[in-house]
């Protein structure tokens, strides 16, 4: 049991502290509800035996393996402040790009849908950014989409929420854009295994087969609800775009294509309804 004593001097955190700098921070100022400037400024506070206890509890779960957004409760992505908690998948900066695309794709006033949106970060972020869009999120966990309502509402992003499995609640609706970060990481992976994905909920990152089963549901549904010329764009895994790709030309649609995240992976891949379907 990792311990901290009452009389410690905030200014001594980082130095006393056994994680990573950056975490250090997080955790003292999360513990002790000040700003990183208030580390600072508040250099020479001593720790009361409550501030002591509360942060040598946050440093012992993030030594034992949570992550540290669910530790604090918050992530940040595409510039904007997120509330995440085991229900939903913590967002990824990998995930931005999916957002841009999007983004660039999306007519004036268009309708988007976003499947499987967990917090709500892709959405939201595109409803915050373009308001005039017109942006609906799905998903299969009721408790996701609390934690997606309440982003939404801290976002003052205009979502429409929708409680379903893939497309079955969607009915007759169709979208200028549709968009995924499916669970894609196929079952007995090892990655499951390791560091943060311990802690998350395991339906929102493997299908439980292939890795490809929900990326497979969603190609194939995709055309009964795209308006013509509409896109589909899709995180994958780091190895999949090329399945992707040939899941996309099997099934007709026309301009398929990969983009590259940060680190140079090819890790959303999409393409235009065809003619024909
Ligand atoms: N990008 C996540 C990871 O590999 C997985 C997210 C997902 O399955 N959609 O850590």
């Amino acid at each position: 049991m990792w311990t901290i004593g009452a009389g410690a001097r905030v200014g001594a955190l980082q130095s006393l502290l056994p994680l990573e700098p950056l975490e250090n921070r997080i955790l003292a100022c999360h513990a002790l509800g000040i700003t990183r400037i208030g580390l600072i400024t508040q250099s020479e506070r001593v720790l009361s035996a409550p501030e002591a206890g509360a942060l040598a509890a946050l440093v012992e779960r993030r030594l034992a393996g949570e992550p540290i957004a669910y530790i604090v409760g918050r992530r940040e992505f595409y510039g904007l402040d997120f509330a995440v908690n085991p229900a939903v998948l913590i967002p990824r900066p990998d995930t931005e790009l999916l957002v841009e695309l999007a983004l660039e794709r999306l007519p004036v006033r268009g309708r988007m849908l976003d499947m499987g949106t967990g917090s709500g970060a892709i959405a939201v972020a595109v409803a915050h950014t373009r308001p005039d869009a017109g942006v609906t999120a799905l998903d299969v966990s009721a408790a996701a989409l609390e934690v997606a309502r309440t982003n939404a509402q801290a976002n003052r992003a205009a979502v429409r929420f929708v409680q379903s499995d893939w497309f079955g609640a969607i009915a007759a609706e169709s979208f200028d854009l549709i968009v995924a970060n499916p669970p894609y990481i196929a079952d007995g992976d090892v990655h499951l295994a390791q560091g943060d994905l311990r802690f998350e909920p395991v339906g929102a990152l493997t299908d439980h087969a292939d890795g490809l089963s929900a990326l497979r549901t969603i190609v194939a549904g995709a055309p009964h609800h795209l308006a013509a010329a509409g896109w589909l764009l899709m995180e994958h895994g780091y190895d999949q775009a090329a399945q992707v790709r040939a899941l996309l030309a099997e099934g007709g649609y026309r301009e398929v294509q990969s983009w590259r995240d940060l680190a140079g992976i090819e890790r959303v891949s999409g393409a235009r309804i065809g003619d024909a379907i």
